[in-house]
């Protein structure tokens, strides 16, 4: 690919990443590559069948637009599936689990404070024996994209299947959900079933796209079956139980009654130690391959949005320095990274703190903002908290609802407009709502 496609192409996903916001970004375009450009048609790649076809399902159009401000002759985008080279997991019977990546183990996953306690549990877990009493279960790790929640399921998958006589089966929600269809398809859905059950640690990747009743329904079923018989079972979402909309409130307290771990963001000595140890990883294959600390440092100080970015840094001036037979400089370095380093991600806004916050602001408790009383000192603030978590936040507004003491949506939007229309010709409510804003920015 040549230079003017790479700068193009990272225009393309500004454009896109301004137009989705940054969450629906890095849930769905993060791992979106640039294959080719020909004419008038774009090929993009996406690691999976399941983005695929949620990015054809919901996005075909928004990245269309995005090429054609910077290529109006584009006129087709080509979306496929990567097949990355990776070795099988360690034989399973009926039900295959998803492909495992040789290098995401515990030896090359770097501990810092951000993930302590997350590596700590993940191990215990590897460590376990058959027929061990199992400590917390389930074990549910959640953390933004690219924080090592992967790297540390394939890794428990890798230590626990490795010598033991234990059975780990690792499996991406989108795999349990294709699995489970196929298996309905072709009858043999009962087999799946027992296969599932007759292994001794379950590891789900990605719960968060977990979708469809009857899916959810199984995923529920075999989720009780494991728990209930004392087998392990590790999960990793993007979000905490309690977030998790579209699962049902059984499934969801089930979940979130083992041990509940978040991973942080990536300090600057944790990210300084995966740059490290991404290069050792390269010096293997490359002897000749080498990144100066000066170069590491600074990396490590500017690309601080995630994992996957520091990875794809160490590649590129691999890749860089290999083809141009030329030593890493820090120069060079700037060059190659430029757009790897992001702004600071906006913070994140949880509806709890919006109820904290607008309950102060208003004199009220939260839990009147979570009541069912109709007097106007209360109705108001909730209305505006209400406003707030549709207008700071990703979340629905049945899942609004439900966190403000089981609401319906209608009541939800109704809220919703009536702050819209009063904020318009209001002047002291709308600075009222822009100083609740500013609050919760900060
Ligand atoms: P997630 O699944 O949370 O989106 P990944 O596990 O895929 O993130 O991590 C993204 C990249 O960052 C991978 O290359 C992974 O090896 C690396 N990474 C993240 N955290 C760590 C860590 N603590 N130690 C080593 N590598 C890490
Ligand atoms: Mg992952």
């Amino acid at each position: 690919m040549t230079n003017t496609e790479q700068d193009r192409w990272s225009r393309v996903k500004g454009r896109l990443r301004s137009s989705v916001g940054e969450d629906v970004y890095t849930s769905w375009f993060a791992r979106m590559d640039l294959e080719s450009v020909q004419e008038e048609s774009v090929r993009l790649s996406v690691p999976t069948r399941f983005l695929k076809s949620w990015i054809q399902a919901h996005y075909a159009e928004r990245v269309l637009t995005c090429w054609q401000a910077e290529m109006p002759e584009v006129h087709r985008i080509d979306l496929t599936v990567r097949t990355a080279m990776r070795c099988a997991a360690p034989a399973k019977e009926a039900l295959g689990g998803s492909p495992l990546d040789p290098r995401l183990t515990f030896g090359s996953f770097v501990i810092g404070r951000s993930n302590t306690l997350a590596h700590a549990a993940a191990r215990q877990v590897a460590e376990g024996r058959r027929g061990d009493s199992v400590m917390f279960n389930p074990l549910y790790i959640h953390a933004g994209v690219g924080l090592g929640k992967t790297h540390l399921l394939q890794a428990v998958t890798w230590a626990g299947n490795s010598g033991s006589e234990r059975k780990v089966l690792y499996l991406t929600a989108e795999k349990f959900m294709y699995g489970f269809v196929a298996a309905l398809k072709t009858q043999t859905a009962l087999a799946f079933k027992e296969a599932l059950r007759g292994i001794d640690v379950l590891v789900i990747d990605d719960l968060q796209f977990l979708q469809g009743k009857s899916t959810q329904a199984e995923f529920c079923h075999t989720l009780n079956a494991l728990i209930d018989a004392g087998r392990q079972v590790v999960i990793a979402a993007d979000r905490p139980p309690s977030d998790l909309e579209s699962l049902d409130d059984r499934v969801r307290s089930r979940l979130a009654g083992g041990l509940v771990v978040e991973m942080g963001s990536l300090g600057e000595e944790l990210r300084l130690g995966i740059l490290k140890s991404r290069v050792a990883a390269a010096r293997a294959h490359h002897a000749s391959f080498d990144v100066p600390a000066p170069v590491l440092d600074y990396l490590a100080r500017t690309i601080t949005h995630n994992g996957r970015d520091l990875e794809g840094a160490i590649n590129r001036l691999l890749a860089h320095s290999k083809l141009n037979a030329q030593p890493v400089t820090l120069e060079m370095a700037e060059r190659e990274v430029r757009d790897l380093i992001r702004p600071q991600e906006p913070k994140r806004i949880k509806i709890e703190d919006i109820q904290r916050v607008v309950a102060r602001q208003y004199n009220v408790s939260r839990s009147d903002l979570l009541s069912s009383r109709r007097t106007a000192n209360v109705v108001r603030p909730r209305q505006v908290a209400m406003y707030l978590a549709k207008t700071l936040t990703l979340r629905s507004l049945p899942e609004i609802g439900r966190r403000f003491g089981g609401r319906d949506h209608t009541t939800v939007l109704h809220a919703v407009r009536k702050i819209e229309a009063l904020v318009a010709k209001d002047a002291a409510l709308c600075e009222e709502v822009e100083s609740l804003k500013r609050q919760l920015q900060e």
